[in-house]
């Protein structure tokens, strides 16, 4: 079987390396990459525990290498105005987007993967016009959230791509964020704020959000962007405590962005597959894009080549696939663009509560927390009860990694603490 991914991004490289793994190297996989190798828009993810299992459970041999890149980040706080309050019971990884692209292409390479770099696909979304795709059974479109393939086939992906109001910019900084962190600040113009988490050591991702009254009343929407940047530098002075914003790469003349959600109503077209942002996008505020693109790609492999001996075919498998995987989607995308909304509406909520009342309703926005979580979350904010919270999460992150063979028994919890 030949399989050519279109996009050399988690998602196409994640179902390169599963499609040669689970065929025993039988499928010959073309990964083609439109951009340079080290090339990476943004600056880190956010990976939980859930994709950290299925990445061991489907490569223990290459997951080591990407648990060994991410970062932990073991609590999460909110900055309103300079008043912290902390979010109990919560942490994460978090791993910069070039390092963990390299991970996957090295190991790409390593299982046969025929990973081609600097080959851009049917740039127009025109597969028939491609030698490269020509002859291949399958044909994986996992070209990203502006996916050519999914716009030349709108009406068999039945694609509706609509914008969140907020602007944002996905900026680094300097500051070495150890906990997540969500900061907001009054301006005159109104209320702006960042999400922050550890990309590498020396070096965080800092997204920056407001709503678009905000943005044109600090003349955002038609500042130079250096000029920009240097103004959020002093509005977040207290939380940066003196730190830069990096600039996103390939900064142009107007780095604020406005989420795309996109849903689509099919992801097959005869042997023509979507995964990952291609196909469905949920706000960053979730982290969880990445994720989900790993776990697309995690089930399309399955489909394919489930492992018992029998392959069901390429057209089956494809359907199998879109069932399983766009049941799964649509809730999440529901909870998703409830946080969206959730961030829509930052001003009138922060104007009316309280900062501990404010935080409670950052952690609830999804309306998945109970009555019990309120209460916990109002004694967190007393030191020796947040202490043993603190060690309750870190035990429940030891028993996670033991279980999934990240460490030994005998290991634990040294290592894990030092994270
Ligand atoms: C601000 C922000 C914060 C985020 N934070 C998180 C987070 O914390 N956690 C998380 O899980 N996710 C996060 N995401 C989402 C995440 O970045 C994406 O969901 C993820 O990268 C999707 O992977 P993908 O492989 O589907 O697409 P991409 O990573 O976009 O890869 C697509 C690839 O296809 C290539 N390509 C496109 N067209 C062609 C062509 N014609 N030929 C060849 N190559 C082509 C592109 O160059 C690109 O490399 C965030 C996103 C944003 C915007």
């Amino acid at each position: 079987m030949k399989i050519v991914c279109v996009g050399g991004g988690p998602a196409g490289l994640y179902l390169g390396i599963l499609a040669r793994l689970r065929s025993r190297g039988r499928a010959e996989v073309v990964v083609a990459e439109r951009n340079a190798p080290g090339t990476a828009s943004g600056f880190a993810v956010t990976l939980g525990e859930d994709i950290l299992d299925e990445l061991y459970r489907t490569d223990p041999e290459g997951a080591p290498a990407i648990r060994a890149a991410a970062h932990v980040w073991d609590s999460q706080v909110v900055e309103v105005a300079g008043r912290t309050v902390h979010l109990g019971g919560r942490y994460g990884y978090s791993i910069g987007r070039a390092r963990l692209l390299e991970v996957l292409a090295r190991r790409a390479q390593q299982v046969g993967v025929d990973l081609r770099f600097e080959t851009a696909v049917a740039p127009d979304g025109d597969l028939t016009a491609d030698p490269l795709t020509a002859d291949a059974d399958v044909v994986v479109g996992a070209d990203g959230v502006n996916s050519a393939i999914r716009a030349h086939r709108a009406e068999a992906f039945g694609a509706r791509v609509s914008h969140g109001e907020n602007r944002y910019v996905w900026f680094g900084t300097s500051k070495p964020f150890r906990p997540f962190t969500f900061a907001f600040e009054r301006t005159d113009a109104g209320w702006i704020w960042f999400h922050a988490y550890p990309a590498a050591d020396c070096l965080s991702t800092c997204i920056v959000e407001c709503t678009p009254e905000t943005w044109t009343g600090l003349g955002l929407d038609t500042m130079a962007p250096d000029d920009a940047m240097r103004m959020l530098e002093k509005i977040f002075a207290r939380t940066l405590g003196g730190h830069s914003l990096i600039a996103p790469p390939g900064m142009g003349s107007s780095p604020w962005l406005q989420f795309r959600e996109v849903r689509t109503m099919s992801w097959r077209d005869g042997n023509v597959v979507l995964a990952g942002d291609a196909a469905h996008t949920t706000h960053f505020a979730i982290g969880s894009g990445t994720v989900l693109a790993v776990a697309d790609s995690i089930a399309l492999a399955e489909e394919l080549f489930p492992g018992d001996g029998h392959e069901p075919g390429v057209l089956p498998a494809l359907a199998a696939y879109d069932a399983r995987r766009r049941a799964r989607m649509l809730p999440i995308q529901d909870m998703a663009r409830r946080s969206m909304e959730w961030f829509e509406t930052v001003p009138r909520r922060l104007d009316a509560a309280d900062p501990v009342d404010f935080a409670w309703s950052l952690l609830d926005r999804r309306g998945d927390q109970g009555r019990l979580h309120r209460r916990l979350h109002d004694v967190t904010q007393v030191d020796p009860v947040r202490e043993v919270r603190r060690r309750l999460t870190t035990a429940r992150r030891v028993r996670r990694a033991v279980g999934r063979g990240e460490i030994a028994p005998a290991q634990a919890p040294g290592e894990l603490l030092q994270g």
